[in-house]
């Protein structure tokens, strides 16, 4: 989306832009990330990042990964006049927990694999891993995407239950009316099924689910802390699954080789003064643990580090260090989907995540983000002096040696080839 949109800009102001994607499409986290009950959200994303890369002055080049099939260092070597780097943030931030990775696949399972396998198993063709999932899994996070997640393990309980009943649930339209609502109005029994659990490290009303602006008043603060309250009940409500806050995980609880649960401590405290209670330690048994806190950028060889993150310099031009005109965009320099146009005042704030989850409205916010973080370093590029014909041979040979290894022509008649199912 980030991508596609510095793209398009780029070919408006008369560039042209080069797309490397390492998969078929490319529509990384709107196809991937973000829950397939999104349908329509999904075909008009699916749509304008297609018109955004059909112009005739993008050059798409998908199943090539930079750090793969491209290193970074040729790219940079290459003589582009800016290199954006749009690529997201796919890899899972690791639990905290000493001793726990040792049990992914066996009780442990990451946000990004989660949301993968529900928004794909269903389509025909579908090869990837396979997940059961249990009743009374718990999922540790706090951020929008880990209410999604216990969201996708009630509804998949919830389904499941009622298909054992001899019924025909429609999880789609389960999302869309709330669990019991929609049992209701087809006169079905709301199923008896093991909740699932969000566990938060600090209490409902810090989960960063709505944000103050940078100066707020006291008023506004208790407004936003209210909010979140608000939304967090609401899914509750409608999607039936529990929350536990003020707690943080410590330790593994296994058994028979399998991760039984996690070891959660009590947290007492706000903001920065939050802290662990000691001895107040308590085991929580799981079927099934889902870790949801943050998904960072996964490494490139030669792009620095500075901890999770790329290392920016700049964190307004999303500049990287020492690396002049090589710039992040999106998720990439964030390292979290946010709603961040929006942050003017609280009451606007409050609205904005309620429609994340009721309405599209924000991501139209995310496409103009994305634009606006673009523009400058777009403007920058287009002052470099354009390629002579010669000096863009080596960029022409790269294209079209992986268009010609992959079998592509032009977008339209790779996206209609490609089409997401
Ligand atoms: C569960 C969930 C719920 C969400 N809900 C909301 C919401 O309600 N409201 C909201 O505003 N936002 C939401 N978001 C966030 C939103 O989906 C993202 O912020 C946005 O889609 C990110 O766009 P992006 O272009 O920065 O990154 P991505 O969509 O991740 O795109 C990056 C692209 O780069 C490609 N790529 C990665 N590495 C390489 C490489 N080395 N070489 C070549 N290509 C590469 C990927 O394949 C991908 O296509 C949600 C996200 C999730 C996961």
């Amino acid at each position: 989306m980030a991508g596609s949109e510095a793209a398009a800009l780029v070919a408006e102001k008369g560039g042209i832009a080069v797309v490397f994607e390492q998969g078929e499409r490319p529509y990384g986290k709107i196809e991937d990330g973000l829950p397939r009950w999104h349908e329509k959200l999904r075909i008009k994303e699916y749509e304008r990042i297609d018109e955004n890369l059909s112009h005739e002055s993008v050059y798409f080049v998908p199943k090539t990964e930079v750090g793969g099939d491209v290193s970074f260092e040729e790219l940079r070597s290459l003589g582009f006049n800016a290199i954006i780097l749009a690529n997201g943030a796919w890899r899972d931030r690791r639990l905290p927990v000493e001793g726990v990775e040792a049990y992914v696949g066996k009780g442990l399972l990451y946000q990004n694999a989660l949301v993968h396998w529900f928004n794909h198993e269903h389509e025909p063709g579908y090869d990837g891993p396979r997940y059961e999932i249990p009743e009374g899994a718990i999922v540790v996070g706090g951020g929008l995407a880990s209410v999604d997640v216990v969201k996708i393990l009630s509804l998949v309980t919830h389904a499941r239950a009622l298909e054992k009943a001899g019924h025909a649930p429609n999880l789609i339209a389960m999302e869309q009316k709330g669990i019991a609502a929609w049992c209701e109005r087809e006169g079905i029994p709301l199923p008896e099924v093991e909740l699932p659990t969000l566990y938060y490290r600090r209490s409902m009303e810090e989960m960063p689910l709505a944000s103050p602006p940078d100066d707020a008043t006291e008023r506004q603060l208790e407004k936003v802390r209210g909010a979140r309250v608000k939304i967090m009940e609401r899914v509750m409500d409608r999607y039936r699954v529990k929350f536990v806050g003020s707690r943080v995980p410590v330790a593994p609880f296994v058994e028979e080789e399998r991760l039984a649960g996690l070891v959660f401590r009590k947290t007492e405290g706000e903001g920065r003064a939050m802290k662990e209670v000691p001895g107040s330690e308590e085991e929580v048994r799981a079927p099934l643990v889902i870790s949801s806190i943050g998904s960072i950028p996964l490494p490139i060889v030669g792009l620095p580090m500075k901890g999770e993150l790329y290392d920016f310099a700049d964190w307004e031009t999303g500049e990287v260090s020492g690396m002049e005109g090589v710039f992040g965009l999106g998720n990439v320099l964030t390292g979290k989907g946010n709603i961040k146009a929006s942050r003017q005042n609280a009451a606007e704030v409050t609205a904005a995540v309620f429609d994340a989850y009721l309405d599209d409205e924000p991501f139209e916010r995310l496409h103009e983000a994305a634009r606006e973080a673009a523009e400058p370093v777009v403007a920058k590029a287009m002052e470099g002096t354009p390629l002579e014909r010669d000096q863009r041979t080596p960029i022409r040979e790269l294209v079209q040696g992986r268009w010609k290894a992959i079998g592509y022509s032009d977008y339209p008649t790779w996206a209609e080839a490609h089409r997401a199912p």
